[in-house]
């Protein structure tokens, strides 16, 4: 699997930057693939060549904005044992603190930021026995993980809800007050942060499923949000895209670590009892039935994720399209620049 990391380097490139845009502009003009040809500009022939590699093959690309110092392979050295990475030709040390990789493919370097591309290798995926159930649609949490086989629960993200709210209200006054530009800088913002959260929680997520031997259950809540015949809608207690980029780093992260994620029909999860499957009462946050049993309604839910029954079909086709997705590299993009590890 190939991941991109995020690593700050603050370091001034605005020359070597000026440079490789100038470059660029003339591989799109001549079309040639030769650094020779744009030895003028001054920029090392080793990233000029990749650079033109990139935009002079490129016959739909008419003009460009701005240019990465793209650095190949045989340009980077690693010292693994004190997480260094050292960049030669551009004089640049850099300290990482992402998790075990094979080998690193290149290095993007751009205004604030160097963009990592490794190769990661995936342990091989065991068949569970058990599972673990996520509930990703709750009344306060991010998350809610429940373990039917030790009857172990775990609320995850209860600062999602409020984030969500603080940032809602500040948006809407800014707004009122015309404040646009605000506006998109306070979503960023927000942004930066849920998804901070969700690599935190999704990672706890898979240390559970390790720890617990089991694999992850999880709702397919693809077309949920436009579909009102369904049972189960968005709380929209938080941002629809947070779910799936939960689930994107969930499966990620899972796949390195050999953990299997499989997903079942999400029609029921939080109207049936988890002890008898009688449908039962859901109230608000509470949910009570017939047989006696009562629970708080997501770790019901929760419960019944993990004990549903998966749609083979469904979980083995629609994954393989998932996987296919060209997208999935960059929603993987992690950023670990407040030194957080997550
Ligand atoms: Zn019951």
């Amino acid at each position: 699997m190939i991941l991109t990391y995020k690593v700050k380097h603050n370091r001034d490139f605005s020359e070597e930057l000026r440079k490789a845009k100038q470059v660029a502009e003339f591989g799109i003009k001549y079309r040639t693939i030769s650094s020779k040809d744009v030895s003028q500009f001054g920029l090392k022939s080793m990233i000029s060549n990749q650079i033109l590699r990139k935009y002079s093959k490129n016959k739909k690309v008419k003009s460009v904005k701005s240019v990465k110092l793209t650095i190949p392979n045989q340009g980077i050295k690693v010292d693994k044992d004190i997480r260094n990475i050292k960049i030669p030709c551009v004089k640049l040390s850099l300290y990482y603190q992402f998790p075990v990789f094979e080998k690193i493919n290149q290095i993007e370097i751009g205004r604030d930021f160097a963009y990592i591309s490794v190769t990661v290798i995936e342990k091989e995926t065991q068949p569970p026995i058990n599972y673990i159930g996520v509930d990703r649609n709750t009344t306060g949490h991010i998350a809610v993980v429940a373990n039917p086989e030790t009857g172990k629960i775990w609320k995850l993200g209860k600062k999602g809800l409020h984030i969500h709210n603080k940032y809602k209200n500040i948006r809407k006054s800014l707004q009122k007050q015309g404040k646009y530009r605000k506006v998109k800088q306070i979503k960023d913002r927000e942004s930066r942060i849920v998804r901070d959260l969700n690599h935190k929680i999704s990672k706890k997520i898979v240390d559970i499923a390790i720890k617990d031997n089991s694999g992850i259950k999880l709702e397919d809540l693809t077309g949920i949000r436009n579909n009102t015949k369904h049972t189960k809608s968005f709380n929209y207690s938080l941002n629809s895209w947070s779910f799936y980029q939960l689930q994107m780093f969930l499966e990620y992260k899972a796949k390195i670590q050999g953990v299997e994620v499989v997903y079942i029909d999400p029609h029921y999860t939080s109207k049936s009892c988890s002890r008898c499957g009688l449908i039962g009462n859901r109230n608000g946050k509470k949910f009570k039935c017939t047989c006696g049993y009562v629970d708080h309604a997501d770790v019901n839910a929760s419960f019944n994720i993990a004990l549903k029954d998966i749609n083979i079909d469904q979980s083995i086709e629609e994954r393989d399209s998932i996987e296919g997705n060209t997208d999935i590299p960059k929603a993987a993009l992690e950023s670990y620049t407040d030194g957080s590890f997550v």
